[in-house]
């Protein structure tokens, strides 16, 4: 869709949607289907979100696929076979692009288009955005599917303007593309990101340096091929895994089904952590022993269980002595999936730098330097991360009743009301928003179809009734936020430092940015304040 030109008066709507990923497609979707009038932009040159970003090498999903997909067309989904349990960027944005142009999205999306305002008007009871080119469209609902891991974080590394080499943030990787072949590479950054960047490019580069603050407790990716026959097999499961995966701990098809593990002797444990390591999937962490994120004993015998594969695959003890975590227990920091990731510090073209104790001092017109040496590279991949949860919508001008700023108040307090919309703000619904499952302990693709499904039916409501402004009260708020760190504060996620807990964006107010009560557990919630007809919401 083409922009149009900037005007003073604004473009009307019933409905702006900010975002064309896996949640913006279906809300742009939903709201079609209800007989709005909608647009959705994305800054993005195509649909896709994260999996249009996100195309550095390696770029992989670690949800299964067959968990990782809409459930709301039987056609597509009978139309569509995935090639891997876990498919790599390319098929994942070819998935969404296929979407796009078989439910005729397109048309109603804008693409190349940032948002950079969005105000509500007290008396007109409408939002207006206002795009980064001056364009405004003004609506009754403002429907933000802008992604809780869409702002990269950006090290301050002083010096980066001399650097004569290139420098990429995997989630802002070149749409061409950046070869690498035969080039001196740093990668700075080992969370999940980095870890698939390194374990693929490491064959192809000449030299790889990989700069590391906090070591990883990854799990092998067990990685499945598919032709049409063996996925068909998977598509039978369909009626029973569309409806399992909103009932789960974290919205895929297994869960937490293990005896709880103080019942088991010392041989059981062991025999049931090395099924769940074969499985080679996230069901190691949020399908094993539910104690893992309560239990700190507990906790600390399976992270030595990890270390102790870790330790194994890697040959020199001293690369061993960094790369395994030790001040931090497993699960508590999100888990990566690897495939290869540890076998690349066996290379010779591959040297681990620890930047915990002494980080990363500057960049030269060479490289990058640590501890006074200096390490002279081609390229710098920065893996370093989100300002997750609250980054997308807090770097819009986004104000509500009597302008009051959002940015400002997260910049104080994070706070929402089940994760979908926030006091102050009326008519704002914040899908991936904080304080939700969605913004990390979730298959992603079930928790923002269900907050869509929640968002879709609240509107439809407010039309029915002949109502047409819905915002939290401040009391119902209270109740979500104090239940969310009740729920946070029972685990240990809250004493690691990661992009969970806000800990990796500076000033950032230290709250676990998700909902950890699960998301079984969750979708009661949402449904509770749907069938009660909103109470604890104000309705107008
Ligand atoms: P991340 O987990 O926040 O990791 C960022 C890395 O950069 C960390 O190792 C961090 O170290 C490091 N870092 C940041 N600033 C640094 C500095 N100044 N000096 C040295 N190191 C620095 O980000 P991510 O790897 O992009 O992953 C974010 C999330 O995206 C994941 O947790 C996951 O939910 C999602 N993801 C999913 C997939 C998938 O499904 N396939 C793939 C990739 C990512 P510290 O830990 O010490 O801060």
């Amino acid at each position: 869709m083409q922009q149009t030109a900037p005007s003073s008066t604004p473009l009307e709507f019933d409905a702006l949607v900010v975002g064309a990923g896996i949640a913006g497609l279906y809300q742009l979707y939903r709201l079609r289907e209800m007989g709005l009038k909608v647009r959705a932009f994305d800054a993005a040159g195509e649909v896709g979100g994260t999996w249009y970003w996100n195309r550095y090498p390696g770029a992989r999903v670690d949800s299964m696929s067959y968990v990782y997909q809409y459930w709301f067309s039987d056609e597509l989904l009978n139309e569509w076979d995935w090639s891997e349990r876990f498919p790599a960027q390319p098929e994942t944005e070819r998935y969404l692009n296929h979407v796009a142009d078989k439910f005729d999205l397109r048309k109603d999306i804008q693409l190349n288009t940032r948002i950079a305002h969005a105000h509500w008007n007290d008396s007109t009871r409408r939002w207006t955005l206002t795009t980064e080119a001056g364009e405004r469209f003004a609506a009754q609902y403002f429907v933000s599917c802008s992604g809780m891991l869409s702002a990269p974080v950006v090290p301050p590394f002083p010096g980066h303007e001399k650097f004569k080499g290139q420098i990429a943030h995997t989630a802002r990787w070149p749409e061409s593309g950046l070869d690498l072949k035969g080039k001196r590479v740093g990668v700075v950054g080992t969370g999940a990101t980095g870890i698939q960047v390194i374990q693929t490019i490491a064959p192809d580069v000449a030299a790889l340096k990989v700069f590391q603050r906090t070591a990883q407790y990854a799990v092998p990716m067990k990685n499945d091929r598919y032709d049409a026959a063996a996925f068909a097999k998977w598509r039978e499961k369909y009626p029973e895994f569309r409806e399992k995966v909103h009932h789960t701990f974290a919205g895929f098809a297994f869960d937490f089904e293990l005896p709880p593990y103080r019942s088991l002797t010392p041989a059981e444990r062991i025999e049931a952590l090395e099924k769940l390591w074969a499985d080679g999937s996230l069901s190691f962490w949020v399908g094993g022993f539910t104690e893992t994120l309560v239990e700190e004993d507990i906790n600390e015998e399976i992270s030595n269980f990890v270390r102790a594969k870790i330790r194994a695959r890697i040959k020199d003890p001293k690369v061993a002595d960094i790369l395994v975590p030790s001040a931090y227990g497993f699960g508590t920091y999100r888990v990566p999936l690897e495939n290869g990731y540890y076998d690349a510090f066996n290379r010779d073209n591959v040297e681990l730098i620890d930047v915990r104790a002494t980080p990363i001092e500057r960049f030269t017109e060479n490289g990058l330097v640590v501890d006074g040496r200096e390490f002279e590279l081609d390229v710098v991949i920065l893996a370093t991360g989100f300002d997750a949860g609250t980054g997308a919508l807090a770097r819009m001008d986004v104000r509500g009743r009597e302008g009051c700023s959002l940015t400002e108040m997260w910049n104080k307090d994070i706070r929402s009301t089940l994760g979908l919309q926030v006091h102050g703000f009326p008519n704002l619904f914040t899908v991936a928003g904080p304080l939700a499952p969605s913004t990390a302990f979730c298959n992603m693709a079930t928790c923002l179809q269900q907050q869509v499904d929640w968002v879709s039916d609240c509107i439809a409501f407010l039309r029915k009734h002949d109502k047409s402004v819905i915002e939290p009260t401040v009391e119902k708020e209270n109740e979500w936020v104090t239940h969310h760190d009740e729920v946070a504060n029972a685990t240990l996620m809250m004493r690691t430092n990661s992009w969970y807990t806000g800990a990796n964006v500076e000033g950032k107010p230290r709250r676990l940015l998700s909902y950890i009560g699960g998301v079984g557990n969750y979708r009661k919630f949402c449904d509770e304040a749907k069938d009660s007809h909103y109470a604890g919401f104000e309705v107008a």
